[in-house]
């Protein structure tokens, strides 16, 4: 069996073969980084972190190089800073939330058990990459100046339009767009944009502005892997316009006839049918899942969120519930408790053949339980880690339960609740008794009625 994936470019399964077999190259959309990270964003986080796995399984380690950015150039970033320090200057507000933002989010997807990536270059650090960028496109007649912007223009190039298979006639002035006056086709996009004194800005030979967004990833992909490289991945909504854009931009600034070979989209998250997203209000953060009560009342372990998200295929979409929660902590728990500890052999072939089935997790999961019935704990345990997960990290729905019951009980309450249980079985009260027992089970306590007379009790479920 060899690795075959979807790609959105052909609309097809088809068999990977890597450019170079001794450099894997992969470039992921990752944040901008203006707020908490929701469930949603850590789809794509966790999707190619499972194909970052099973390339390094198949070509090495040292032969896979895996690059997720950090957005941390956007007019959504510039409004949070004035929202947030109104009182500070801009750059110094923008570098707080920036940094803030960018410190959670890695917190959150280290908690979800993914590997980092082999860099993850920051908008700000590749200015000058993406001004020379732009220079060459301006020189080979495929962007011009207009109303303080550099723009794009979509109809210097042929096959504009071919990932997301929209025909360039009917991005045209005059269609039913109506075209800003300053641009020559609707579809032209913002290369570089002037920023008044009050926004923030770096120097350019069209004036001090800032890049747009596309350009960020066309150019970080070109310094971190080059002009070609064999995977693009993220969200299904960054088809069009982003990865459209990109591929507009490299292809024309390099003149080749593919920016990566394979383009990867995840599906959406959804809650109750409709995306996530923070525009809809609909969401939940990574973050509150794991550390708050904000989502079924306890928190998860971010294993659980990840087994969660891989139940599904990576194209389908994906509803979010409590439920769906609860039935996969059920199955994690009882992978892991014959997991603990376990010295793993090799990874079951099955799981292998599932993922390079352009990562059917789904089959992965099926063969998880196989493994589990079958009491094989040493596949059991290399599958689990082949595919991200990690037993000695691991909080069991169960244990937790049993510290929240611990935190939330009232010590003396219980002990009242014993001593009356005590007067009651001097008093041959054994319908009470009873009564006070089954009242103590209900707050997760278990007593034991030891020999000298005295109750102990514990915490148990
Ligand atoms: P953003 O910060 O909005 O650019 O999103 C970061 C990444 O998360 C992109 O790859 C998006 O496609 C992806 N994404 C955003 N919302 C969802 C969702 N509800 N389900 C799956 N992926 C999403
Ligand atoms: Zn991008």
């Amino acid at each position: 069996m060899t690795l075959s994936l979807y790609n959105t470019l052909t609309r097809k399964k088809e068999p990977f073969e890597p450019i170079d077999r001794n450099n894997v190259r992969m470039y992921v959309c990752g944040p901008t980084v203006y707020d908490f990270a929701h469930i949603g964003n850590a789809r794509p986080v966790i999707v190619f972190d499972v194909l970052f796995r099973l390339l390094r399984h198949l070509y090495g380690k040292e032969h896979v190089k895996y690059i997720r950015n950090i957005t941390d150039v956007d007019d959504k970033i510039n409004a949070r800073a004035l929202q947030d320090y109104p009182k500070l200057p801009l750059n110094e507000a923008i570098r707080r939330v920036t940094e803030k933002t960018a410190n959670q989010f890695q917190a959150d997807v280290k908690a979800l058990g993914c590997l980092e990536p082999s860099a993850q270059p920051r908008a700000t650090e590749f200015i000058p990459e993406m001004i020379e960028m732009i220079g060459v496109l301006l020189s080979k007649g495929h962007a011009y100046e207009a109303g303080g912007e550099v723009l794009f223009d979509v109809s210097s190039m042929k096959d504009y339009g071919a990932l997301s298979n929209r025909k360039l006639e009917d991005q045209q002035a005059g269609a039913r767009v109506a075209v800003e006056a300053h641009k020559k086709n609707p579809g032209d996009f913002v290369l570089w944009k002037l920023s008044s004194a009050e926004e923030p800005g770096w120097d350019s030979p069209w004036g001090r502005g800032r890049p747009g967004w596309h350009i960020e990833c066309s150019a970080m992909s070109k310094s971190c892997l080059g002009e070609v490289f064999d995977i693009h991945g993220g969200g299904l909504d960054l088809i069009f316009p982003h990865h459209e854009n990109e591929i507009a931009q490299s292809r024309c600034a390099h003149g080749t006839a593919t920016m990566a070979n394979v383009w990867m989209h995840n599906g959406f998250l959804q809650v109750e049918g409709q995306k996530m997203s923070k525009s809809l209000g609909n969401f939940v953060t990574i973050n509150e899942l794991l550390e708050t009560e904000n989502f079924g009342g306890r928190k998860w372990d971010g294993q659980v969120l990840k087994l969660a998200m891989l139940k599904t295929h990576y194209r389908q979409p994906i509803d979010w519930s409590v439920r769906e929660l609860k039935e996969t902590e059920f199955a994690l728990d009882s992978w892991m408790h014959l997991a603990r500890g376990v010295e793993p052999s090799n990874a079951s072939a099955a799981v292998i053949d599932a993922l390079q089935d352009d990562m059917n997790t789904p089959q992965v999961v099926t063969e998880l339980y196989r493994l589990w019935r079958a009491k094989d704990s040493q596949a059991l345990t290399a599958s689990l880690k082949l595919t991200g997960f990690n037993p000695s990290t691991y909080v069991s729905g169960a244990r937790r339960a049993v510290e929240k019951a611990f935190a939330t009980v009232n010590k003396e309450d219980i002990e009242t609740l014993i001593s009356a249980r005590l007067a009651a079985r001097a008093a041959k009260n054994w319908k009470e008794s009873d009564r006070i027992r089954d009242e103590l089970a209900t707050l997760s306590v278990t007593i034991k009625d030891n020999k000298d007379g005295t109750t102990s009790w514990e915490i148990k479920r």
